[in-house]
């Protein structure tokens, strides 16, 4: 598996630190668990996109864009890193946002990451909920192009083939260090949404016969749909490095049960994790991703789904500048 065969810029610090969290840990009772510190791979204030993004941007350039058009909910963490990445390549960006939230108020409207997508001189559309985005951007795209401009557009959450390599690769760098750790890796458990972290992970950890399972804990979808996705998206991803049928659908495993009232909607456990994992270890996590992923995982070490010697990584996807979006519903 040579992903130096694609095309890639440089924007993530890397290696991510891989931690151990000794006070959750003692807290729970085991198993050990470990972070992937993903909220700090370093361009405006980090998270899982950016890893995407080395090879998304790296192809957007190599394919003569000038603008980049992608799209997510209005406190999307993507287009942040999205717009961030572009400003930094001299690309314009072009940020479509689907108001999925009823009722939102001006700080989910306004702060948060809508600060800094502005702050990155990002273009900003507004589109009410349930609209056609991926239509919506073909419509930019061809806006675009008939001023004289050459669009890239980026898939919501920069899912796509090319977006899952930088989960292939995050893969290569769990085992190395794990290797370099002496650590026995059990379980991998993560937040997932438009699927291309969990997709890439998967095909990396088994392509290098990793054996380690990896329990992605679900944000919008019912189980069904979210496995499908992501095991849709993993064989694509599986054939676009020349490692076809790497992936079997049993090796794709979702669990959806933590996202409450539906996406972006803060939950009681979310918000418990959250000032647990702060309180506890002076971490910051999310409230649309990463929170409810920690919300799942700690639900389920509680029901006895780890053994309590088992050493499993949460992978920390980022996106803490949301808690500023959703602050009066969090304390
Ligand atoms: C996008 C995102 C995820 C989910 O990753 P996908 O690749 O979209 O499944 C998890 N956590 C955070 C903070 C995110 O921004």
């Amino acid at each position: 598996m040579l992903l130096s065969r694609f095309p890639r810029v440089h924007l993530a610090h890397r290696n991510t630190p891989l931690e151990l969290l000794p006070r959750l840990t003692k807290h729970m009772g085991g198993p050990n668990i470990y972070v992937k510190r993903d909220d700090c791979t370093g361009l405006a204030s980090g998270g899982n996109k950016t890893r995407k993004l080395e090879f998304l941007m790296a192809d957007a350039l190599q394919r003569g864009a000038d603008t980049v058009i992608t799209q997510g909910a209005v406190q999307s963490n993507h287009a942040r890193q999205t717009a961030a990445a572009a400003a930094k390549l001299g690309l314009k960006c072009e940020l479509l946002f689907e108001n999925r939230i009823v009722d939102p108020d001006s700080d989910y409207l306004e702060s948060g990451n809508v600060f800094l997508d502005h702050l990155f001189n990002a273009n900003i559309r507004d589109y009410p909920g349930a609209t056609d985005m991926n239509a919506a951007m073909e419509t930019v795209a061809a806006e675009v192009r008939k001023s004289g401009g050459r669009p890239y557009v980026i898939p919501g959450g920069g899912s796509n083939p090319v977006g899952a390599l930088g989960y292939v690769d995050c893969a290569l760098e769990i085992i190395t260090q794990a290797n370099e750790m002496q650590l026995k890796l059990d379980h991998v458990v993560h937040a997932t949404g438009s699927a291309g972290t969990q997709a890439g992970l998967v095909v990396g950890l088994q392509a290098m016969s990793s054996n380690i399972p990896v329990l992605g804990i679900g944000v919008n979808a019912p189980r069904s749909v979210q496995e499908e996705r992501v095991f849709l998206l993993a064989q694509e991803t599986a054939a676009f490095i020349g490692a076809e049928g790497v992936v079997d659908r049993e090796d794709v495993v979702a669990n959806c049960d933590y996202i409450g009232e539906g996406y972006g909607i803060p939950t009681q456990a979310m918000r418990e994790a959250l000032l647990l994992l702060a309180r506890l270890e002076g971490l910051l996590f999310d409230p649309v991703y990463s929170g409810k992923g920690l919300a799942g995982m700690l639900d389920l070490i509680g029901k006895g789904h780890f053994s309590k010697d088992d050493n499993i990584v949460f992978i920390h996807t980022g996106g803490s500048v949301g808690l500023f979006g959703y602050y009066k519903q969090l304390l």
